[in-house]
């Protein structure tokens, strides 16, 4: 349970004072339900306010306060015009104090003629005028002080102004509790770093602060941190089974190549983990095309062998088809029974693939989550692999690790090659094992950028590769995040294809039904069809070696991992490779920069890197619209800098008080709840277990 001292922070924000119904919904866009969303709302820049005694041209665009005498007042003439009140610096010169859609009585009473104020806001100039548009201060000159030099300013919505926000931060930080202190102590006295309350308070007095905002970033990444190792004491405490195949299976597999030393190194370093008693908690991480997929069927293999069953999750329908029939195809000849289980699967089929596995018929099992239902019961589950695992986040591995009876075994495969900070931030309770070597005779992709308005030269290339037997990829834009729209993207492009290349064109989007789905990606696998429109479905692992071509429309809509991602499609067959991104015609420095790094390296973790520092971490790991929660205080910077010694400070506290029971550790407690990592608390030693 939540300590009661956090319980302000929990509060709906309803409580606070003057938030109505105008003010609900855009603090709703903003995501702002609770205090504590408020206090972690930290301002993104702030105004330094320009002091001054003269009005000056200059000046124009900058936030100014400045002693002003209202000297006539001139009255809205209609309802569009606004009231406007003529003042004078102490030199006479003239500035017009604007007041749209208000009664005059406002500003009548708040500037009296020929009564000395304080004015502050932002000046600006109207033709060879100065105008201040209704000014955020006007105070008798004796209260000018009470004004603050510098003020922050924050991501608003729609209906939402800085003084408002500014206002509700005030109020949520005196509701603020003082919390104990969960930072060690000689890392806060080195660091200089000032308490979670004042830390709190003086970001959002000075948003310059850096010791302030380190601070906060620190305590986010610590409790995340501290919540991995939970989960890896958690873990560890369970009783998984030791299993060691014979290697017979394995050595009945007929490969047409030999594995990569990465892969045996890989396949080594989980066959010694799936050995002890203790289950595996191993990361496979490993560029696109690396061969992650074979390592995954030599460990479902050592499970086979050892009388023990294997399961395989993939994020997509489509990925989980396409596993399935890649490991039988590998396993053919193999006396192993292989199974598929989606959400799709109803009724008989879906009951006998149930019996099988209750029975322990069926050695391997490939899936959508479905397969770890509560309904689906397996006789022996050693193994468990979760392929592209980036869209599943911790609480859904921990379910999963709780699945068996006795823990199975747990290896984890991204798709992406990800930075060491994000590896350390997102798995940081695993081992990793790194596939740092491509399969030789891999044909290069020759990656070009082209501007929209040559689309017409797109196509008749697209015409030239598929006229001498060639197939090829059309991804379409991201149009809106939504997935409608994206479908319409897909669908018009599909449409406007065919009028050139007629039944060549198929079409794959999320929204399609399942066997759609299938049979569209079955007839380009087949080469019924040469080229396939499609929305980012393919994104991950889709594996169709004739496939050589990559048009990518709208590119720079995309991430870069996600547009590495997609051309990792091409160049896995024996012919060289293409990547044309399409990009928008007016575009930035940033985005031509982004686009030139596409053009210039295939290093998935260069790739990943500038993508962390320049679009974050949600980009990368693809989880921007999963749910996973995003680190909301700490920037990339912050988690390069802080993750080791987080790590570390965790590490050590689990190390000495694994049941946090210190006064230190009910500290840390109250920062894992602070950053809602309740089901962490949930695993310690006596806690309640499984806790949500
Ligand atoms: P990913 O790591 O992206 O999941 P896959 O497992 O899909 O990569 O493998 C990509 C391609 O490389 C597949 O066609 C696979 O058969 C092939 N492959 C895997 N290992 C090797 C190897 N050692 N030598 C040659 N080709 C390999
Ligand atoms: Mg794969």
């Amino acid at each position: 349970m939540r300590p009661d001292i956090l319980n302000p922070l929990f509060a709906e924000i309803s409580v606070l004072k003057g938030i109505g119904p105008a003010l609900a919904r855009p603090l709703e866009r903003l995501g702002l339900a609770r205090a504590v969303d408020i206090a972690f709302h930290l301002p993104v820049s702030w105004v330094d306010r320009h002091l001054t005694d003269e009005l000056d041209m200059a000046d124009a665009g900058r936030v100014i306060g400045i002693e002003l005498t209202p000297v006539d007042y001139k009255a809205s003439g209609g309802a569009r015009t606004p009231f406007r009140v003529q003042a004078t610096d102490r030199f006479g010169n003239y500035v017009s104090l604007v007041y749209f859609g208000k009664n005059s009585g406002w500003p009548r009473k708040m500037l009296p003629l020929n009564e000395a104020k304080f004015v502050s806001g932002k000046l600006e100039s109207y033709g060879e005028t100065l105008q201040m548009v209704h000014p955020d201060y006007v105070l008798p000159p004796e209260e000018a002080a009470t004004i603050p030099a510098r003020e922050s300013v924050y991501g608003l919505s729609d209906g939402l102004t800085n003084n408002r926000m500014r206002d509700l931060v005030a109020q949520v930080l005196a509701r603020a509790p003082d919390l104990p202190e969960w930072i060690e102590p000689s890392l806060l006295a080195r660091k200089g770093w000032p308490g979670w309350r004042a830390a709190l308070t003086r970001i959002h007095a000075d948003p310059s602060d850096a010791q302030a905002r380190e601070r906060l970033a620190y305590d986010e990444i610590f409790a995340g941190q501290l919540a991995l190792m939970l989960v890896r004491q958690s873990s560890r405490r369970r009783r998984g089974v030791p299993i060691a195949g014979d290697g017979r299976l394995r050595a009945m597999l007929k490969l047409p190549f030999a594995p990569t030393g990465a892969q045996r190194r890989a396949f080594g370093e989980i066959e010694g983990d799936m050995a002890q008693a203790t289950p595996m908690l191993r990361l496979l991480q490993g560029d696109v095309g690396s061969g992650k997929t074979l390592v995954a069927l030599m460990a479902l293999l050592n499970a086979v062998e050892a009388g023990m069953q294997g399961a395989m999750l993939a994020p997509t329908e489509i990925l989980a088809r396409q596993h399935y029939e890649t490991l039988r195809k590998m396993a053919s000849g193999l006396p192993v029974e292989i199974a598929i289980l989606t959400g799709r699967d109803k009724g008989k089929v879906r009951e006998a693939t149930l019996m099988g596995l209750a029975d322990g018929s069926i050695d391997i099992l490939v899936g959508t989550h479905a397969i770890f239902q509560e309904k689906v019961q397996y006789k022996a589950l050693g193994l468990a692999v979760i392929d592209e695992q980036h869209r599943f986040g911790v609480a859904q591995r921990m379910m999963l690790a709780n699945k068996a009876a006795q823990a199975p075994h747990l290896l984890v495969m991204t798709a992406t090659p990800i930075p060491r900070t994000l590896t350390l931030t997102y798995y940081g309770e695993m081992e990793v094992s790194k596939l740092d070597e491509m399969p030789p005779g891999r044909q290069p992709i020759q990656t070009v950028v082209m501007a929209a308005t040559r689309l017409d030269e797109v196509v008749d290339a697209l015409a030239r590769h598929v006229g001498s037997g060639g197939q090829a990829y059309w991804v379409c834009p991201l149009v809106e995040e939504s997935e409608t729209s994206d479908q319409a993207a897909a669908e018009a492009r599909a449409e406007s294809l065919r009028l050139r290349f007629g039944e060549a064109v198929g079409l794959v989007h999320g929204r399609m039904k399942g066997p759609d789905k299938d049979a569209a990606m079955a007839a380009f696998a087949a080469n019924r069809t040469q080229i396939l429109v499609a929305t980012t479905v393919i994104e991950v692992g889709v594996d169709v070696p004739n496939s050589s071509l990559i048009i990518i429309e709208g590119a720079d809509r995309f991430g870069l991992a996600q547009l590495h991602q997609l051309r990792g499609r091409v160049g896995r067959g024996d012919k060289p490779s293409v990547c044309l991104l399409i990009r928008g015609n007016a575009l930035g420095e940033t985005s031509r920069a982004r686009l030139a790094l596409m053009r210039e390296t295939n290093d998935g973790f260069l790739i990943a890197e500038e993508d962390l520092r320049l679009r974050g971490a949600g980009e990368v790991l693809g989880t921007r619209q999963s749910g996973e929660a995003a680190l909301k205080l700490a920037t990339p910077e912050h988690m390069a800098a802080l993750i080791d010694p987080a790590r570390d400070d965790a590490r050590l506290l689990i190390d000495r008080d694994g049941g946090l029971d210190s006064a230190r550790g009910q500290a840390a407690r109250v920062c894992l709840y602070l950053f809602e990592r309740d089901a962490a608390v949930g695993l310690l030693r006596g806690g309640v277990t499984g806790g949500d």
